[in-house]
């Protein structure tokens, strides 16, 4: 076979979907590392394929995640092994293994291929990437609202207006299976009437019927006990702590009640920042929380984490949805193009000084005609053309051409080099 596997794809130099050309992503990249540098993450590459467990341990056994979408499979000496359908997990398996707490190292971002057997759509991959942050320390909500800082602002520095961040607090694993009880109690009735996965999640995990996508959950849904009234004095103060830094930041957020999250591990604030521009159903852009226990179910330290993933696909759609991804393609600095085997001689010659000198060249090779050789200069979007005929030769003097303005000029070849020597 030699077609790519469904659901994951090429990101090329040129591409009529603009969201899989290379130069975009790089783009992307760039961005999120400088400002993880500004927020004081360091980078962290973890294998992707981690032994199942690190996932069954840590998203629950009955989250979709685990259930459906894991690509799971056994090595030749019989273990199981996942792809990684997330960052989070093996992030504090390699906290744990490494380390790192003795190190003093405490804030990670990463970017990376997640694997999810996922019915695929615009937006929604099979391979897709991920770039993320986490964050362990002390549970303190000042590390909430400022990672949420970091994501939104990510946003923001790639252009992006049309965002919206839903938060919520879902307390902790005792609060949950109390408001998984109230939940039952409240669906049960409407049995017959939920989708096929809501009555399966009846019994298994009530919560995810709160973020079922199907309309007429979402009907019976809106009437359901909500989880506020569960929090604890504590986790409620806690909440609202997160949601005065919010604010005191100038972030604007929306409380969403039915916001639960599909993870196990996930513990009081929780977060989705959605797109609020058209790009179907996969509006989410990215999403995270608190997760107080995951350390310690792992066998590390009992060491509160907070963190976020934003997925990459979505990020650059959305930018073209709100036309912000704008010219990311940087052409060469000088494009050389002679006009005679003699001065493809020197062209060569003086390609590789530019280069050395820091300054990115290309020689045109196809011929020696000048229009050819300037369409091409503009197709690779080249800054300037250097032009050499056997005239240029002999006066040693070079047609330099402004490609943006189609300003000309003389310019010695000895200018253009530091060492004119060298060819002559
Ligand atoms: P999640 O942990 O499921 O909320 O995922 C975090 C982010 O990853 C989402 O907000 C999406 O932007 C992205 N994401 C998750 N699953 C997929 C997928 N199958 N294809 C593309 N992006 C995804």
């Amino acid at each position: 076979m030699t077609q790519r596997v469904k659901g994951a794809f090429d990101v090329i130099p040129e591409c009529l979907e603009k969201w899989r050309e290379s130069h975009a992503w790089q783009h992307f990249e760039s961005v999120a590392r400088d400002l993880a540098a500004l927020y004081g993450f360091q980078e962290i590459r973890t294998p992707v394929f981690e032994y199942t467990e690190v996932f069954t341990r840590s998203a629950g056994e009955e989250s979709d995640v685990v259930l459906k979408e894991m690509y799971t499979f056994f090595d030749k000496a019989e273990r199981s092994l996942s792809l990684r359908p997330e960052l989070t997990a093996p992030i504090v398996r390699a906290y744990i293994e490494n380390g790192l707490q003795q190190m003093k190292c405490d804030r990670f971002f990463y970017i990376g291929p997640c694997f999810r057997y996922d019915r695929m759509q615009k937006g929604r991959y099979r391979q897709f990437h991920q770039f993320g942050a986490e964050l362990f320390g002390p549970k303190d909500p000042y590390l909430d609202v400022e990672t949420i800082h970091f994501l939104m602002q990510l946003y923001k520095k790639l252009g992006l207006k049309n965002t919206a961040l839903k938060i919520n607090s879902i307390g902790d694993k005792e609060i949950r299976e109390e408001f998984a009880r109230a939940l039952q109690a409240y669906f049960t009735p409407f049995t017959r009437e939920l989708s096929p996965d809501s009555q399966r999640r009846l019994t298994s995990n009530p919560l995810r019927i709160l973020d079922s996508k199907d309309e007429r959950d979402r009907e019976i849904a809106k009437n359901a006990p909500q989880i506020a009234e569960f929090l604890t004095p504590y986790r409620r103060t806690f909440f609202e702590d997160v949601l005065k830094g919010l604010s005191s930041l100038d972030i604007p957020y929306v409380i969403e009640p039915s916001l639960v999250r599909g993870l196990d591990y996930y513990c009081d604030t929780v977060f989705e920042v959605v797109a609020t521009t058209d790009l179907g159903a996969q509006n989410a852009l990215g999403g995270g929380g608190r997760y107080d226990g995951l350390m310690k179910d792992l066998g590390g330290p009992d060491l509160p984490g907070f963190g976020f993933a934003t997925g990459i696909e979505r990020v650059l759609l959305s930018m073209i949805a709100e036309n912000s991804l704008g010219e990311t393609k940087n052409g060469p600095d000088f494009y050389l193009i002679p006009l005679s085997p003699a001065s493809k001689e020197y062209c060569f010659l003086l390609m590789k000084i530019l280069r050395e000198e820091g300054k990115s060249a290309l020689l045109h090779t196809k011929n020696f005609a000048l229009k050819k050789g300037l369409s091409d200069a503009s197709d690779i979007l080249a800054k300037k053309a250097i032009i050499i005929g056997e005239e240029e030769l002999k006066t040693q003097i070079a047609t330099i051409k402004c490609l943006s303005t189609r300003a000309e000029e003389k310019m010695p070849f000895s200018k253009i080099l530091k060492n004119s020597i060298l060819i002559t």
